[in-house]
């Protein structure tokens, strides 16, 4: 480990300190009968405190560098597989698992909402307790009208409820990070709402917040004829905008858009 070169291009930034990695631990309630998946291991500080409080781990690791290293923790509930995450099919990921699965990780910053929305598409997937960036763990706990409030925050209210339990300052990394950083909670509590296809209401969302400032007018303009909309929808709520939506609204606006 003393030659090894941190890599900027996988965003490691590693953590040491041993109270704010049980923190984490307990943030994401880790029991004997939890089973972890961790995405990016780094040298594996977080994993060895997962290993000891949990069932079974699950750890990602893309940086082949870093393998001999995390094998040589002889951790004895932990799985290693060295990969890109993104790489591997959500369904694989969840036979490692024998029952529901707990998300902790202290997630690399570049890849952060590509990981978040993969682990969405999980119907074994409990809860996710995750260092993100704190910026990031604002917009998804946003609320309507609030200004950090984007489509992040409306599928995050999709899938869950969001808490932000801790925030960490970008001293307690190595090397240190340009920013600070939040643990996110995300317990899943998925709404079920019927005839909504969590892909397209995905889709639907994201274009709805292509252009903040404008109308639900013009943003539905662009995936709709503006005709129908205008036949489907009044003109008070074409001339809204996204940010004054709450979840509820935009399932409403979503099964009006896409009713024949
Ligand atoms: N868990 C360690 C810690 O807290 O000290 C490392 C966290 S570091 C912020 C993120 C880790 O994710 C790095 O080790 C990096 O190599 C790894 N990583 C980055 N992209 C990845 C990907 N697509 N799949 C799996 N691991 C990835």
């Amino acid at each position: 480990m003393s030659e090894f070169v941190f890599k900027k291009k996988y965003g490691q930034n590693f953590l040491s300190d041993k109270n704010l990695l049980n923190a984490i631990a307990d943030d994401a309630g880790i029991t004997k009968d939890t089973e972890v998946l961790e995405i990016g291991a780094g040298a594996g500080s977080l994993t060895s405190v997962l290993d000891e409080k949990a069932k079974k781990v699950v750890s990602f690791e893309i940086d082949k560098d870093l393998q001999d290293k995390l094998e040589s923790l002889g951790l004895k509930n932990t799985k290693f597989v060295f990969g890109d995450f993104m790489d591997f099919d959500m369904a694989d990921v969840e036979k490692m698992f024998k029952s529901k699965f707990k998300v902790v990780a202290n997630l690399p910053y570049y890849i952060t909402t590509p990981i978040i929305m993969k682990l969405f598409k999980s119907k074994k997937l409990e809860s996710l307790t995750i260092m993100v960036q704190k910026e990031v763990a604002e917009r998804i706990c946003a609320q309507t009208g609030e200004k950090d409030y984007g489509s992040l925050s409306v599928l995050a209210k999709f899938y869950g409820e969001s808490k932000i339990t801790r925030i960490v300052k970008r001293q307690m990394f190595f090397p240190q990070p340009n920013v600070d950083s939040a643990i996110l909670h995300i317990d899943i509590d998925r709404k079920k709402f019927d005839g909504v296809d969590d892909e397209e209401f995905l889709k639907f969302v994201q274009n709805c917040f292509a252009m903040k400032r404008k109308t639900l007018l013009n943003n539905l303009g662009k995936i709709y004829q503006k005709e129908e909309i205008k036949n489907k929808l009044d003109e008070k709520t074409l001339a809204k905008r996204a940010e004054a939506l709450s979840l509820e609204e935009f399932v409403e606006l979503y099964k009006k858009c896409n009713t024949k």
